[in-house]
């Protein structure tokens, strides 16, 4: 199957309908990219998102390929600068949080702030019903794959192509086109089609887990990662079994929907 075909299945799987307005998170980067060009070129309806990280010349690439690729495919684009919302850049804020929590990983960090910007953005935009990401199948499975290896498989009870099962009106749904689709085929997609985008690694991806895993998992067939996501899909309805009967609440600091009554944000910043 190619990259066009894996999507438009994952699409039908996600059950994914043409009036929905779509915000696509676009990095800058192949993912991304790849995500809103094959939505917009199937007609859904979608506006861009992009968080300016504010880190220096590689941020600015990114922002420029992401203007560009907007303004390629007519498509809306909302931008926002985390310097001017937060006060300094993501290395700044970083840097201020693990030197109270020394252990955390520089993109454990980083995902927790972007995810929160994203479903509080999304909501402030008028008529949006859902989140896309450019999450692939190799970030799917060294993600699975890291929590089995960390004995802890109720973390993938919310994974999966959509969200599931969660229904609140502060909480916006987040689909994942790519993820069955490998990262190899897209960046040769992305490539034919000559996409607007960076290439290059983020100079802060030096989580050296997943870097580990993701060197293994490099090792292994398109038809092996696959597999392992077919795991994934057998063993859903067991490993939602795991998850905690505690449904979504909302944070007691900042009032965002939360699985815990602090959110994983506030646990690290506060933000008014
Ligand atoms: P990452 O966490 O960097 O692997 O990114 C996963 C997905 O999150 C990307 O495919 C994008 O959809 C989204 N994303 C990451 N960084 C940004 C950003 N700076 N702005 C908007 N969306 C982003
Ligand atoms: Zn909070």
């Amino acid at each position: 199957m190619d990259v066009e075909e894996k999507v438009k299945k994952t699409l039908k799987e996600i059950g994914l309908k043409k009036n929905e307005k779509i915000l696509v998170a676009i990095s800058g980067g192949k993912d991304s990219a790849t995500v809103a060009y094959l939505l917009k070129k199937w007609g859904y309806r979608i506006e861009g998102f992009h968080i300016d990280l504010g880190m220096g010349g590689y941020s600015e690439r990114c922002l420029a390929a992401v203007k560009k690729l907007c303004k390629q495919l007519g498509i809306r684009l909302h931008l926002y600068d985390i310097k001017k919302e937060m006060g300094s850049s993501m290395c700044y804020i970083r840097a201020e949080i693990q030197q109270e929590k020394k252990g955390l990983k520089n993109c454990a960090i980083c995902g927790v702030i972007k995810k929160s910007i994203m479903n509080k953005e999304a909501r402030s935009i008028k008529g949006i019903r859902k989140i896309a990401t450019g999450h692939n199948l190799d970030d799917e499975a060294q993600t699975f794959f890291m929590n089995i290896l960390k004995g802890s498989l109720n973390l993938s009870a919310n994974s999966g192509a959509s969200t599931k099962n969660i229904a609140d009106k502060k909480f916006t749904p987040r689909i994942k086109p790519l993820f069955y689709t490998a990262e190899n085929d897209i960046k040769k997609y992305s490539q034919k089609m000559k996409l607007p985008v960076v290439y290059e690694k983020c100079p802060c991806a030096i989580d050296s887990y997943r870097i580990q895993i993701r060197q293994f998992m490099n090792t292994l067939t398109t038809k092996e990662k696959e597999n392992i996501m077919k795991n994934f899909d057998d063993l859903f309805p067991q490993i939602q079994k795991l998850k905690s009967e505690e449904g979504l609440k909302y944070c007691e600091i900042c009032g965002e929907p939360s699985r815990n009554n602090i959110c994983k944000m506030c646990q690290l910043v506060r933000i008014k």
